[in-house]
């Protein structure tokens, strides 16, 4: 029996461990990898402290801090998957894919989200084949084509500007006027030649015979449907919070984040903590993540103490 679980190894749930390893807190930190979402990322900009640094480095630094303080203090147990939350006599119990339980008289939930896919016809057809969900993976494929990208937030302007750098032509598709993106980074990307911006349009059909050919959709000033031709297309429509295995037990929020008080990250149930952007939290940044991850980490030490 574990004081802490913290199921997660973003921003957020390492964070907590780094904590949870210096409090001294007895904590298993479940997680698929260490790193987190902007793993894939070519350069992140906005970790403070660092001006530049490439996802996977950043995912080596958090390893590197964790394998630091975590002495027989904190447990990594990696490549696992939590399938399964559940409140057992006086504490938790996490079940993951491969059947391995574990207990702790409490929970921090840093699981973080996941893509969210495309929903229009051809969408998962062509997916892998045109259709791909991860620029640092895929980009390099598409040298000398024509792309499209389909999210007008900061994750689509991030994508076309790495895009940029090896193909012919990239087109963002936004459904609103203006975009949710960083202006610097908008700014950015609109100022390349070879990018154009279609803003006020909702994507209707991928296009293909084996491999995606091109890209319809909806101009919403004229009403018109109209088409232009590429060979790949790059959907940065949002993100999916990873909160299935507590569907149930924890308050979600009508997109299945979990509900948290912000002052000290604590969910519906006493003994289950949330952080990051597997919560309802407005902002959505690896400092924000970790900072999360600090406060509940902060608030479970105490109540651990007392239980
Ligand atoms: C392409 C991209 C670029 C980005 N660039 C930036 C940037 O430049 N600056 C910035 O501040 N933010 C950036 N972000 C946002 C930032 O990555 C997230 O806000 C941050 O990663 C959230 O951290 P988190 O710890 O809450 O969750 P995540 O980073 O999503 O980590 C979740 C962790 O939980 C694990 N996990 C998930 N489900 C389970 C489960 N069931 N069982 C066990 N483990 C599980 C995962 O393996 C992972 O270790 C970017 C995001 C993307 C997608």
């Amino acid at each position: 029996m574990f004081d802490l679980m913290i199921i997660g190894g973003g921003p957020a749930g390492v964070a907590a461990g780094v904590y949870a390893a210096r409090k001294r807190l007895k904590t298993v930190l479940i997680a698929e990898e260490i790193g987190g979402q902007s793993v894939v990322s070519e350069g992140i900009e906005n970790w403070i402290g660092s001006p530049k640094v490439h996802g996977t480095e950043l995912a080596k630094m958090f390893a590197a801090h964790l394998d630091t303080v975590k002495g027989d203090v904190v447990t990594l147990e990696l490549g696992q998957r939590v399938t399964k939350l559940a409140k057992i006599e006086g504490a938790f119990k996490a079940t993951t894919k491969n059947g391995s339980g574990y207990r702790a008289k409490a929970v921090l939930v840093a699981s973080g989200a996941g893509r969210r896919k495309l929903d229009i016809p051809g969408a998962e057809k062509f997916e892998n084949k045109g259709v791909t969900y991860c620029a640092s993976c895929d980009g390099p494929l598409f040298a000398g084509q024509d792309v499209a990208v389909v999210g007008g937030g900061n994750a689509g302007f991030e994508t076309a500007l790495q895009l940029l750098a090896y193909a012919k032509s990239v087109t963002l598709i936004h459904k609103h006027k203006e975009f949710k993106a960083d202006p610097v980074t908008v700014e950015k990307a609109r100022a390349h030649p070879n990018m154009r911006v279609i803003a006020h349009a909702e994507p209707t059909e991928i296009m293909g015979d084996q491999f995606v050919t091109g890209l319809k959709y909806l101009d919403k000033d004229s009403g018109e449907v109209k088409e232009f031709a590429v060979s790949g297309v790059f959907a940065e429509v949002g993100v999916i919070p990873n909160t299935s295995f507590a569907e149930g037990l924890l308050e979600l929020d009508a997109i299945k984040r979990i509900k948290v008080d912000p002052r000290n990250q604590r969910t519906s149930v006493d003994g289950i903590w949330a952080a990051g952007d597997a919560t309802d939290e407005l902002y959505h940044q690896n400092n924000i993540a970790a900072g999360d991850g600090v406060k509940a980490l902060e608030d479970i030490y105490l109540w651990v103490k007392k239980h």
